[in-house]
């Protein structure tokens, strides 16, 4: 790998900044300064230290990110910011794990690892996903059974069964298993009520880390990472 990639993958900036880090000799590699962005190091084997700590191969990557509304979950788009723009960081093997809406805040899962993406993505692995739901009218209790045996959302699509609390008389907390289009938003259709602020929180094993605010993101802890496994 390229030195200014292994640098930027790193965390140590854009490929630029981490151009001029080499260029003001500020990194070594097998305790010799080098001046050249270029050169090719072997990350497994190579010894990378800038401003003489030692730099950590990252294969791996999983961050945590509070998405928030404006921005669609995809890698790219021609006409709006994604959340890998978020990040701000020089990869290019990131993607999100799953999509929220355009105007739905909240965790979002962003990794390099494709297996754990399929995993937390698949129907057969029932991963629970948990909602803060504002409702444009007070939540009617009436349509809590259907919530709970598996609402139907259109002609062909009936809901598996989901787990309603309500916190407020226009919020609720929704915990689904599935991922259909616009799940949520159709669920709460069918309840004879519209969402206004769709939040999620949680995604199997992970919480939204309530300091970040929404833009805001951090690398999942190695506790998170192994609860993900
Ligand atoms: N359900 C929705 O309707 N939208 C989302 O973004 C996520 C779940």
């Amino acid at each position: 790998m390229r030195l200014d990639k292994f640098l930027a993958h790193a965390g140590l900036g854009t490929r630029k900044e981490v151009k001029e880090l080499v260029r003001k000799g500020r990194v070594q590699i097998n305790g010799q300064r080098v001046k050249k962005d270029d050169l090719k190091i072997d990350e497994q084997t190579d010894q990378v230290c800038v401003d003489g700590e030692i730099i950590a191969y990252e294969s791996a990557v999983y961050i945590m990110l509070n998405k928030p509304q404006g921005v669609v979950s995809a890698t790219e788009d021609s006409r709006y910011s994604t959340v890998l723009d978020c990040l701000e960081s020089s990869r290019n093997d990131l993607f999100p794990v799953g999509r929220l809406d355009i105007d739905t805040e909240g965790l979002l899962l962003i990794t390099n690892d494709g297996a754990l993406a399929h995993d937390l993505l698949s129907p057969k692995k029932h991963v629970d996903k948990t909602y803060e739901v504002h409702l444009e009218k007070a939540w009617d209790p009436q349509y809590e059974p259907a919530i709970h045996e598996g609402i139907q959302i259109s002609d062909e699509e009936i809901c598996q069964p989901a787990v309603l609390k309500q916190i407020e008389d226009q919020v609720i907390l929704l915990t689904i298993q599935e991922g259909k289009f616009h799940q949520v938003k159709r669920m709460m259709h069918a309840c004879d009520n519209e969402v206004t602020y769709l939040k999620r929180l949680t995604m199997g094993p992970l919480t939204l880390d309530e300091a970040l605010e929404p833009g805001q993101w951090r690398a999942c802890t190695e506790e998170e990472i192994t609860a993900l496994k």
